[in-house]
């Protein structure tokens, strides 16, 4: 039985073969590292803005080369192209229409995903994918990390729930695929906080969640707090039981993207567990199971 809506099963039944993404960096930068907002971005992210650091790779060039290596390493022939590092709604709309022309030479590309943060995305962003909408499927993915205004100032995002519930509910009105990307394990928050975040998520109706386990990765803020013993990271079994939490609180038509990340090889500060994906997976599935727990039950 599935405890939880996963994304790969959505994939097949749309798609009905394996699709895999591809990442994708416009080059943009964050306004919460170029001295807009802050030049320290958030306590977790390093100097690549959280994906592959391409900047200087035309997009075109990046799509052949990830596409050719995914086709021969992997046999897959569809692919999601994913605008992941930075903030890609950091530029102008006309930018963002540019760039995104270019995805509608490869008929392989079924579907387009942007990530961004709430505060940058505007309504002539939106005016952007409504008009490519019509011509390739696209969704927009905003980073929230938690509920709680207090984390997000913890953390240094340098913007509010309120921003992403407003950006939210301009991309849901019209149609667009909306995915909400959090984090467990914020410093400050415990497991009622997470509960919180999904409840609020279901209360919005995003339609696809994706989770990360917050983990240390070298050169960033976080870091220095856990060398100076500020901060420590929370354990394999609490992190399944608030990954547990997360999906018994969020509704049960929102699609789980993914409940864990992967860091960059040698990046790896802290915990050790966050190496090994399919024992996190394994484990939040085997106590879903023994307990008789589905997604959306207390939503
Ligand atoms: S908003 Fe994204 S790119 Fe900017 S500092 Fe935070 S995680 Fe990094």
């Amino acid at each position: 039985m599935e405890r939880y809506n996963r994304f790969s099963k959505y994939l097949r039944s749309r798609f009905r073969e394996k699709v895999l993404k591809l990442t994708l960096d416009l080059g943009l930068g964050c306004p919460n590292r170029d001295g807009t907002l802050s030049s320290e971005g958030c306590i977790y992210c390093d100097e690549f803005g959280s994906g592959p650091d391409s900047s200087m790779i035309p997009i075109d060039e990046q799509i052949k080369t990830r596409m050719e290596l995914l086709k021969q390493k992997r046999g897959v022939n569809k692919f999601i192209g994913y605008f992941q590092s930075y903030t890609n709604t950091y530029c102008s709309p006309e930018f963002l229409e540019e760039k995104l022309s270019i995805l509608l030479n490869y008929p392989e590309i079924v579907l387009v995903y942007i990530g961004t943060r709430p505060d940058t995305f505007t309504k002539e962003h939106l005016e952007v994918i409504k008009r490519f909408k019509v011509q390739k499927d696209i969704g927009i993915e905003f980073g929230l990390q938690s509920a709680r205004n207090e984390t997000l100032e913890k953390i240094n995002r340098q913007h509010k729930f309120e921003d992403f519930e407003t950006a939210v509910k301009l991309t849901i009105s019209e149609g667009i695929f909306t995915t909400a990307h959090i984090i467990i394990g914020l410093p400050g928050e415990d497991i009622s906080d997470n509960i919180y975040t999904a409840q609020e998520l279901s209360r919005l109706q995003v339609h696809s969640v994706k989770i990360h386990q917050l983990y240390i990765i070298k050169g960033t803020h976080l870091e220095k707090l856990f060398l100076s013993r500020e901060f420590s990271p929370i354990s394999f079994e609490s992190a399944v039981e608030r990954t547990v939490a997360v999906l018994i609180n969020l509704d049960k038509r929102i699609i789980i993207q993914r409940l864990t990340g992967d860091p960059k090889p040698g990046q790896l500060v802290s915990p050790d567990w966050i190496r090994d994906k399919h024992r996190f997976i394994n484990m939040v599935e085997k106590i879903m199971n023994e307990k008789n727990l589905t997604q959306g039950q207390f939503s």
